[in-house]
């Protein structure tokens, strides 16, 4: 068996500590040669010896001394953007799980070293899809959504190979609804930040928690899925299905559609994207058919949840509104969740932010940068006025 090399940038997050999970039962496959956090120096450093890890990176220079004096001697510190990138170019296989816009550097520095990337970090693909279009070609390059719905849709999608997909009806993605599943508008005008931290069915972090209870993280979805499957968004929908068991679907031209199902287990995506083309034999969230189950499946409240008509807007209106739509929320969920926001303004902090887009096609990072500064700006504004 060749043994392959892994990066996890992002590794005491959510799902990094997850894929920590997958690739500690799984020591004559994988070895783990780089880690990342933005600032948990401690759980990093932590890691580092359970694993032997060789290279570190964290964001800020002014934290390499205290995080060396951490590490065994001889481990490698790295720092900030170029940090990153440098050690997403560094192992076969880079999984990306930072959080946020963030993450767009390892995205791209893997995509252009021709690596795998096993990607966690949706946004970085919404804003930057012009972008990352352009290196996905890389030879050896290629992405795999460790993201359940997306990762779900990869497997379904076996049976269709034609580029473009055009024996593909449509993409259907899967929603939970979130706590706040059947909640009329009215309703939610109540609704807490405490309540929307409570997902009843994923383990997960709180950004994407949050995303989850307004949809939004369903809308970036819709987003994420027409750029990595190359399907335009008007063949994306969505069917809330609260027990998270069938992971999303893909309906054919000829009537039939294919679904994955498993029990909602990050590490079943994780496996899934290292493993290929083999799959690990763990059976992480397998099914008890004998114990009975009843999946049921409904049409979003769109009228509730206006995060999803935002994102189809976004879509629709292509270039940097997919950045301003990701980047406005990411601005608006961390101020809910540093208490500076109502949980009940942070999709209207969004629509006021999109209302201001004026369209610009996106033609190089300096311009994504700028754009995400922009948007970000005029959030952080919306969210004063409101606070
Ligand atoms: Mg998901």
């Amino acid at each position: 068996m060749v043994r392959r090399s892994v990066a996890l940038l992002g590794a005491t997050g959510s799902v990094g500590t997850q894929a920590l999970d997958v690739l500690r039962r799984e020591p004559e496959r994988f070895e783990l040669v780089a880690i990342s956090s933005g600032t948990q120096l401690e759980g990093l450093a932590e890691i580092a010896r359970e694993f032997s890890v060789a290279r570190v990176g964290i964001a800020r220079a002014s934290d390499a001394p205290a995080m060396a004096a951490l590490l065994e001697p001889g481990v490698e510190v790295v720092t900030g953007e170029d940090g990153l990138s440098e050690l997403a170019a560094s192992a076969d296989i880079v999984i990306n799980a930072v959080v946020g816009f963030a993450g767009l550097p390892v995205t791209m520095a893997a995509l252009s070293a021709g690596k795998r990337l096993a990607l966690a970090n949706k946004e970085s693909l919404i804003a930057a899809a012009p972008l990352v279009a352009a290196v996905r070609d890389t030879p050896g390059a290629q992405i795999l959504p460790i993201d359940s719905e997306h990762c779900a849709i990869h497997q379904c999608l076996a049976s269709s190979s034609a580029p473009g997909h055009p024996d593909v009806r449509r993409l259907i993605l899967t929603a939970s609804g979130g706590p706040f599943r059947g909640w009329s508008r009215e309703r939610l005008r109540s609704a807490t930040r405490a309540d929307a931290l409570v997902h009843p069915t994923w383990s997960m972090g709180p950004k994407i928690t949050i995303d989850s209870s307004t949809l939004m993280n369903k809308g970036l979805e819709v987003l994420e899925a027409s750029a990595l499957f190359s399907v335009e968004v008007g063949r994306v929908t969505v069917v809330v299905h609260p027990q998270s068991i069938v992971h999303s679907m893909v309906e054919y031209v000829d009537g039939s559609v294919i679904a994955q199902l498993s029990r909602p287990d990050m590490r079943l995506p994780i496996a899934y994207c290292l493993g290929l083309p083999e799959r690990l034999d763990h059976a992480w969230g397998a099914l008890d058919f004998a114990s009975g189950l009843s999946l049921t499946f409904e049409t979003p409240d769109r009228e509730a949840f206006p995060a999803l008509g935002l994102a189809y807007d976004a879509a629709a209106r292509g270039g940097a509104a997919p950045a301003w739509l990701s980047a406005a929320n990411e601005v608006a969920v961390a101020a809910c969740l540093e208490e500076r926001l109502a949980w009940s303004d942070i999709v209207p902090v969004v629509a006021e932010v999109m209302a201001r887009y004026v369209d610009d096609p996106l033609a190089s990072l300096a311009d994504l940068v700028e754009n995400d500064a922009a948007a970000r700006r005029l959030a952080a504004a919306s969210v004063t006025k409101r606070s």
